[in-house]
């Protein structure tokens, strides 16, 4: 088995830490370039995102990304924080996806059939059930994920980077990924990646997004589960705020807040749970810019050399990037060091930033 050596990661968000994590685990020499002058600026800040993955009809090999990738973070959240090791927030609430329309509810029957997971990992509520296991009433049927949660983006890019060599403030060039002092490079840098040339075929799109924090409410401290919908809610942190998301524009490149886009993600919960929805009052928001590619499937793998060194790339984590980095991670430091990858081969192919070409 190959030891990686000197890992330089270009970005100090989700995909850039958890990789310094995983390098950390299998005794390699993680050491993080981030242009901002901190950790989780960019879309990684968020106080609060969803633990849930990607539910699909098919076991696809996109969903045995998202499938595997979920059961490995739901392991590796319960053991960091075993005993309150790690400050992340890991509150393993549950997610109830609402079934919103008949499409739904064809997507999650089929999902319970093919994914093959634990029936009580994975199961179809009926509307009184969703009502009593929630807190509140709610007129929908549901999937539930009873293991699945939310966490502290920005707390969870601080632990795993923690034991990590850090360079802050050095906004990495085309140009200088040579001269680095490290025997790998990664490329973890979201809508900084096409500045490299190596990456520069991805077709990489930024999609704005904007969460709302919100309190108080007539059934606010009722609420026990995330319920997942066209947006998402989480339930009372222990500072008494709910984390309502998230807008989704792919027209849009800026991070500037948008009081329309606190109203919209009111609204949006407003629609499955108008008594919840009732008496919020808006305590913060926050705007970042996803990365996307058209297939709404990340960029993990293998990208080429520059001056000697092998180049791999973690990008384009798009909605789900609490599980998409931690998976990408696993991806690479497997490929580093020669191990049997977890996915199969298919699914490393639909990863491989190769694909575009
Ligand atoms: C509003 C919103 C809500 C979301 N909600 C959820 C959720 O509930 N659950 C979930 O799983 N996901 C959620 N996501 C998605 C998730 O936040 C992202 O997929 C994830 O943060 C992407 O991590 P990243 O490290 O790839 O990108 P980023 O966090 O953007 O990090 C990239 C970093 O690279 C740095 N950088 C760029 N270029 C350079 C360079 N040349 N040199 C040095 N540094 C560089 C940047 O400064 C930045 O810090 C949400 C996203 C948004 C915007």
């Amino acid at each position: 088995m190959n030891n990686p050596g000197k890992v330089a990661i270009i970005g100090g968000g989700l995909a850039g830490s958890a990789l310094a994590h995983q390098c950390k685990q299998n005794g390699a020499y993680p050491i993080i370039f981030e242009r901002e002058n901190a950790l989780a600026r960019a879309a990684s800040g968020n106080d609060t995102g969803l633990v849930s993955p990607r539910i699909s009809a098919e076991m696809d090999r996109y969903a045995h990304y998202f499938s595997i990738g979920f059961q490995s973070v739901v392991r590796l959240f319960s053991d960091i924080t075993q005993d309150g090791a790690a400050d992340v927030a890991w509150n393993q609430c549950g997610t109830m996806h609402l079934v919103v329309d008949d499409r739904k509810k064809k997507q999650f029957e089929k999902c319970v059939k093919n994914w093959g997971w634990d029936k009580k990992d994975m199961h179809i509520l009926s509307k009184e059930d969703v009502s009593k296991q929630a807190g509140i009433a709610l007129n929908h049927d549901a999937l539930f994920l009873p293991l699945s949660g939310n966490i502290s983006p920005r707390k969870l890019c601080a632990y795993y980077a923690r034991d990590a060599q850090l360079h802050l403030g050095q906004d990495i060039g085309d140009h200088m990924l040579g001269d680095l002092d490290a025997d790998i490079i990664v490329l973890a840098c979201a809508n900084g990646l096409n500045n490299f040339e190596l990456a520069r075929h991805i077709p990489f799109g930024a999609v704005r997004g904007q969460v709302t924090q919100v309190r108080g409410g007539q059934l606010s401290a009722s609420l026990r589960c995330n319920l997942n919908y066209a947006g998402y809610c989480t339930p009372a942190n222990e500072d008494g705020l709910h984390m309502i998301g998230a807008t989704f524009q792919r027209w849009l490149g800026h991070t500037d807040i948008i009081a329309q886009d606190d109203l919209d993600n009111i609204d949006a919960l407003r629609a499955v749970a108008p008594d919840m929805a009732g008496g919020l009052r808006i305590a913060g928001h926050r705007a970042g810019l996803r990365c996307s590619v058209r297939d709404y499937f990340p960029v993990v793998g293998h990208l080429g050399r520059i001056g000697g060194k092998d180049v791999y790339i973690s990008g384009g984590h798009g909605s789900h990037g609490i599980i998409s980095s931690h998976m990408a991670a696993r991806v690479i430091i497997d490929e580093i060091m020669g191990r049997e990858p977890a996915l199969p081969e298919a699914t490393l192919r639909a990863l491989s930033p190769h694909r575009f070409l």
